[in-house]
């Protein structure tokens, strides 16, 4: 049985409590990070705080302990739970409080819990190696995409979709667009350059976006951040996906029509093994 934590305390996990109040219960008002974990290291660590930060930031909220406080926690249970690859989820909500659409008073105590996932295989995937199908659909989330909260029942609902579609995963699109995965930032491969969306309130700021272009930069790619169309995804001799717990993903195929050979592209290929090399250098 796992040990996970909760508001300050370690407890195995059948014994971990929550207030049936809580507004992440009650109104998905919370945040969340997911660190992956390869040789029981910690990736990118202070990447998922800043992020924390800024989404707390974002709906008033506070951090409820320092950053070397929790590093502690992570590394604590990753120790206790022995994960050698898999992840840490974090979720922070506004606390319990009866049940109101107003925020409850400013000295409500947040509830904070975190609890690991151990996932053999993470880097050896081999989804990596066949590549993954995704289906386009809609985007129906809220216009607030930059904060990482809980309310993933869309996203929840397209990867049923995608799947009973036959395929791994859905891309989202918004005026012709596509803005990204369901649970991953999108990429294609043009001739030589790599095209992504650009940073703003309809994507998800990846942490893993953000380290794979910085490599793919100091690579000598080109990188265009702006929006791309599906039809121009279709096109594309490439495309693939990033996330933390995917780290990068070919994507061989696009509502059934193969992308460029329909193999895992060389860019991607050549960026996962970069990302990972450098993701096991610098994990802590
Ligand atoms: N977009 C969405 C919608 C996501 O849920 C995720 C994963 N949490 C990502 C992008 C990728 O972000 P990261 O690289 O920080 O995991």
């Amino acid at each position: 049985m796992r040990t996970v934590y909760v508001n300050g305390d370690y407890l195995p996990e059948d014994q971990a409590q929550v207030s049936i109040f809580d507004r992440g219960f009650l109104m998905a008002d919370a945040v969340y990070e997911v660190t992956s974990v390869l040789d029981g290291k910690l990736l990118d660590f202070d990447g998922h705080c800043a992020r924390l930060e800024r989404s707390l930031g974002e709906l008033g909220m506070t951090m409820p302990v320092t950053r070397d406080e929790l590093l502690d926690i992570h590394r604590r249970l990753v120790a206790e739970n022995a994960v050698e690859e898999g992840g840490v989820y974090l979720q922070i909500t506004r606390g319990a409080a009866d049940r109101d659409f107003v925020f409850p008073a400013d000295d409500t105590p947040q509830t904070m819990v975190l609890f690991t996932q151990s996932k053999p295989g993470l880097a050896d995937s081999p989804l990596a190696a066949r590549g993954m199908s995704v289906v386009t659909l809609p985007d129906l989330r809220w216009g607030r995409r930059d904060i990482k909260t809980v309310q993933l029942l869309y996203p929840s609902m397209a990867k049923m979709e995608a799947k009973a579609k036959g395929a791994d995963d859905a891309w989202m699109v918004e005026d012709g667009h596509v803005t990204e995965g369901s649970s991953n930032n999108a990429y294609i491969v043009t001739g030589d350059t790599i095209v992504t969306r650009h940073l703003g309130t309809e994507i998800l700021h990846g942490i893993t976006r953000a380290a794979v272009l910085r490599l793919a930069r100091e690579a000598q790619m080109k990188v265009e951040e702006r929006p791309f169309s599906v039809e121009e995804a279709a096109e594309a001799d490439e495309a693939f996906v990033t996330s933390a717990s995917t780290f990068v993903t070919p994507v061989v195929a696009i509502d059934g029509r193969k992308v460029g050979t329909g193999e895992p592209g060389p860019t991607a290929k050549r960026l996962r093994e970069i990302y990972l090399d450098e993701s096991r250098r610098t994990a802590i």
